[in-house]
């Protein structure tokens, strides 16, 4: 007898007959003998309405508040599906993100997971019950709700996953796996057999929001077994692992994007060194995701200092730079929002040189204007502007190799 952990996300939880079927799929795993732990995502779009209602009160509300209205989504699911599988003749409990012992460090909306506490999961498990934990949501250390970050209960089911030592994490979702770019916007994206962990947390980290990148980290880390498939259509999905055979042919193997991306300048810094520890320290205190990073400097002249951030961090970085900007030393600062940013992701890009140019090569001749670049040894990332972004997609994963090929007739 194993123990598996199941996931389902919000659409696949979004009407009662769904969750009718979701139950089926939980009642199906416990049948074949196994301890089953299900975490669940809110109803459908539960969560982008409860936001809308939050700010037709604030236009920044606090996000204390913010977590102790958006984690009653998940609240709403576990119960409803408990009830689901009672009805159908299994014994089930709905734990709450406390109640299953997720502790977070004590940060609103994003917070890591520090630890889980199994007394109680335990507890039920031997009691033969399957749990159904409300994903998302953690407690902290002074008894706050807090949440995970949008998409966050991938990372609820991979962290419990990995503490209860389960033998495998499946992650349920409207697609049939994770595909070469999202197959919403990219309709030539085709479904990938499997995908490394590595490459998968680039793809993560740089917008496919098919799997929240902290379920991938915890994932690569305790070694987890996942799997990402349809609560839909009955296929193998993507198994996401430690090695995985790369198509010969293939250098590069997704194509990433994100919209809502502000790049800012900061101009004049007279003291290089501590100007750059300063400024990233602040930011960091104050939670702000910094990502694409350039410093110049030519000689003679003062450096200034490029960066990219999430727009809806944007009020919080004026503040910061506006209000210590002596303590900084520097001039001044720009901001330009409406950018995207675009990414190739491969490992087999470490041993294939020009890769990069020919990313440039394609989206100048097709006249888009690369902002920003960023490599790594298994990404390049390129920042151009927002009205570009899904057509840049479509050009590199065409160029690429990656679209869906025509079956010979
Ligand atoms: P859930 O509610 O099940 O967590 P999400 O909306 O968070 O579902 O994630 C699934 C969505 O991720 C898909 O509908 C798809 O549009 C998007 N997506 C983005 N990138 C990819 C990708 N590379 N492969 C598959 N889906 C992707
Ligand atoms: N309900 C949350 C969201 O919509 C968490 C999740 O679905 O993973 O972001
Ligand atoms: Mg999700």
């Amino acid at each position: 007898m194993g123990l598996v952990v199941q996931k389902f996300g919000g659409t696949s939880v979004g009407t009662i007959e769904r969750i009718k079927n979701t139950a089926k799929r939980v009642i199906a795993e416990k049948k074949k003998g196994n301890d089953v732990v299900v975490v669940v995502s809110a109803m459908g779009k539960t969560t982008d309405q409860l936001v809308s209602l939050a700010k037709e009160l604030s236009p920044y509300p606090s996000k204390r508040e913010m977590d102790m209205l958006l984690s009653t989504g998940e609240q709403v699911t576990i119960s409803l599906l408990s009830i689901a599988l009672a009805e159908a003749g299994f014994e089930a409990v709905s734990l709450t993100g406390w109640q299953a012992g997720i502790l977070t460090e004590n940060v609103h909306s994003n917070a890591r997971i520090l630890n889980i506490d199994q007394t109680n999961i335990r507890h039920h498990l031997i009691a033969n019950r399957i749990i159904v934990v409300a994903g998302f949501q953690g407690v902290s250390e002074n008894n706050e709700i807090t949440t995970l970050g949008r998409g966050g209960s991938d990372t609820t089911a991979v962290a419990l996953a990995a503490a209860l030592h389960a033998d495998k994490c499946m992650i349920y979702t409207d697609v049939t796996g994770v595909f070469t770019s999202d197959p919403r916007y990219i309709p030539t994206a085709r479904k990938l057999g499997a995908i490394s962990y590595d490459e998968m947390l680039e793809l993560s980290n740089l917008g496919a929001g098919v799997l929240h990148s902290r379920a991938v980290e915890f994932a690569k880390n305790y070694n987890v077994p996942l799997e990402v498939c349809s609560s839909m259509v009955n296929e193998d999905g993507t198994f996401i692992e430690e090695e995985v055979q790369v198509e010969k042919s293939l250098i590069v193997r997704g194509v990433a994007f994100e919209d809502e991306i502000t790049r800012i300048t900061v101009f004049g810094l007279k003291d290089k060194l501590t100007n750059l520890s300063g400024i990233f320290t602040t930011l960091a205190n104050k939670n702000i995701n910094v990502d694409i990073i350039i410093q110049n400097q030519t000689d003679g002249e003062n450096p200034y200092l490029s960066f990219t951030i999430k727009h809806e961090d944007l009020r919080d970085t004026i503040q910061l730079l506006e209000s210590k900007q002596d303590e900084l030393c520097f001039d001044h600062f720009e901001y330009e929002s409406g950018l995207a940013k675009v990414s190739i992701v491969g490992s087999g890009m470490i041993s294939n040189p020009g890769v990069a140019a020919k990313m440039f090569d394609c989206l100048t001749k097709n006249e888009i204007q690369i902002r920003m670049v960023s490599t790594s040894e298994i990404k390049v990332s390129t920042v151009l502007e927002e009205s570009y972004m899904v057509k840049a997609a479509q050009l590199l994963h065409t160029a690429f190799g990656l679209d869906v090929v025509e079956q010979q007739v």
